[in-house]
């Protein structure tokens, strides 16, 4: 991946700071994301630190106008070349349909359907422009099938996954590469909240345990490089087997 930009929403934790550190160590110049300057600068400087190429850009993506700025800020840090999105910040909380509250429903809707809607809108087109480029996003089993309580969630995921497949036949002909990865209960604050319901949905699954952000980044590393390059429109279930049931 050298000689690659690679942006990487919400990489300060989790799967996206994994997937940061794996695109970084193939070469990738990673700009890390996120609502925290100081969660950020560790891991720019682990990847420096490692020998990679990363730098911070702020972002706190809770409206779309934040998505917009996040793309031009992109553009202008890599000179108007960004050939890889991973769309990996999202918020899932849980609750009933009934006095689901408005607000919250909205903050989902945003943050995880209309801001990738709105940096691929940014972003694609300067791609297209280049004929190459890959963006991944990151959906959910929950977008599969019902997870008690994640109604709202799943249905952004859902919608996410469906993107994915619009996305990948819109700009296939210019070369853009658009792919999904669904992963299964992985170990991260995310999921902090499920407690033990976290180790129920994972023994739901043939591998049966929780998986670390490591093993669903080779995942989107996979999808993001060359050796995806004949693979466009693909939501890659890396869930230990739960959707083979
Ligand atoms: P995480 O909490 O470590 O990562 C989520 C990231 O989104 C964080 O970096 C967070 O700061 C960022 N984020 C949240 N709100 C934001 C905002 N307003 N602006 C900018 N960034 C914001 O959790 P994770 O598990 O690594 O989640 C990464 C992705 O994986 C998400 O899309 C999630 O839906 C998906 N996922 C996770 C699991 C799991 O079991 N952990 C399972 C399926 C899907």
């Amino acid at each position: 991946m050298t000689g690659r930009n690679a942006l990487v929403t919400g990489s300060t934790s989790g799967i996206g700071r994994a997937t940061a550190l794996l695109l970084a160590g193939r070469g990738a110049h990673v700009l890390v994301t996120g609502r925290d300057r100081q969660r950020g600068e560790e891991v720019t400087d682990t990847i420096r630190a490692a020998g990679g190429k990363a730098d911070f850009l702020l972002a706190d993506l809770s409206d779309a106008r934040s998505a917009d700025d996040l793309a031009e800020l992109a553009l202008a840090t890599t000179g108007g070349r960004v050939d890889i999105l991973v769309n990996n910040a999202a918020i899932g909380a849980l609750g009933a349909t009934a006095g689901f509250d408005e607000a919250l429903y909205d903050s989902h809707f945003t943050l995880n359907v209309k801001v990738p809607f709105r940096l691929v809108g940014a972003l694609a087109p300067a791609m297209a422009e280049h004929g190459s480029g890959a963006i991944v996003n990151i959906t959910s089993m929950a977008g599969q099938f019902a997870i008690p309580g994640m109604a709202v969630y799943g249905a952004c995921k859902a919608a996410l996954g469906m993107l994915t497949k619009h996305w990948a036949a819109e700009y296939g002909s210019s070369g853009v590469r658009v792919n999904a990865v669904s992963p299964g209960p992985t170990r991260t604050p995310f999921v902090a909240p499920l407690g033990d319901a976290l180790e129920e949905l994972a023994a739901q699954a043939p591998l049966g345990y929780i998986a670390d952000p490591a093993e669903i980044a080779a995942a989107i590393a996979y999808l993001a490089g060359d050796e995806a390059s004949f693979v466009s429109g693909v939501v890659l279930n890396v869930d230990g087997g739960r959707t083979a049931l």
